[in-house]
């Protein structure tokens, strides 16, 4: 009885352990990164190639930088079907992904491992079961994102993106909303929140979910907000948030309590720094070429 009570406690001890050298590790990995200068060239690549960069207070620039840092350090990256991934290339999704967490923890992306480049839109079979029959297609997608981990983009998508700062398709902060959704395992639209704000939160975008759904239905009225964003809560939360960095002004005034959600969730106000916003599409969208996922 003693000796399984001993064997007992050392097990818990050697667990503990691990676990508080685990996360000790990673932050003494973290300081040390942190405290070595960004490289030179790194600060005009951020301009060049996340436009929002340029435009925010030095606070969270600098903030963005940190963040940047770690992001790089951290994450790998895979060139996939021969493309190959260079340095301004991970700058562009490091700089976009963290904008999503600039007023959150980084820690939010720990899960997140890996980032694959595809040259382009890339094809995936796809298995649709209804009822006892199954069927197979190909679906050819922009980006995706999965719950173990791992981002795939399309450069293609990603260079659209920068050439049309102020249009509503960004498809990294897209993906990488969907990884924020993940952080409470379930990928339904809802991200982290707690318990008192979970409510608001439902009641807000239930409502404005459904408002979208409703004008898809009328064809002569123009919904305000891509119409991906109608085929589930988890789509509508990330091309919610693609319009939240993107085209802020036009999210408030078309949905201020849904612009709220988001400023509280994110812990930024994009307003703030997006009055110099070189947006030239106040009041459309382009269309979604390639499926999102
Ligand atoms: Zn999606």
């Amino acid at each position: 009885m003693l000796q399984t009570l001993l064997f007992g406690v050392a097990a818990l001890a050697i667990i503990a352990a691990v676990v508080i050298r685990l996360f000790c590790y990673r932050h003494w990995v973290r300081q040390r990164v942190l405290k070595r200068e960004l490289p030179d060239h790194w600060r005009p690549l951020l301009a060049r190639q996340v436009p929002i960069y340029l435009r925010l207070p030095d606070t969270l620039k600098q903030r963005l930088e940190k963040h940047v840092q770690l992001f790089m350090a951290e994450k790998t990256f895979f060139g996939c079907d021969g493309y190959e991934v260079t340095e301004p290339v991970q700058l562009t999704v490091a700089g976009h992904a963290c904008l999503l967490i600039l007023g959150r923890h980084y820690a939010d992306y720990d899960h997140v491992h890996s980032v694959l480049i595809y040259p382009g839109a890339y094809a995936v079979d796809e298995e649709v079961t209804d009822g006892l029959v199954v069927s197979r297609h190909q679906e050819v997608r922009s980006g995706q994102a999965s719950d173990y981990g791992q981002v795939i983009l399309s450069w293609e998508d990603c260079e659209a993106t920068l050439e049309h700062p102020g249009a509503d398709h960004n498809v990294i902060l897209h993906e990488f909303a969907h990884q924020l959704d993940y952080l409470d395992g379930s990928p339904n639209g809802a991200p982290p929140l707690l318990r008192d704000e979970a409510g608001q939160w439902q009641q807000v975008m239930s409502t404005a979910f459904a408002e979208l759904q409703a004008t898809l239905k009328h064809p002569g009225r123009q919904p305000w907000l891509d119409p991906y964003g109608a085929t589930d809560p988890a789509e509508f939360f990330a091309v919610l948030t693609e319009a939240f960095f993107q085209q802020p002004r036009q999210l408030k005034s078309h949905q201020p309590g849904v612009y709220q959600q988001l400023a509280h969730f994110y812990n930024l106000d994009p307003l703030q720094f997006s009055a110099n916003s070189p947006d030239g599409q106040l009041n459309g969208f382009p269309p979604s070429i390639n499926m999102r996922e």
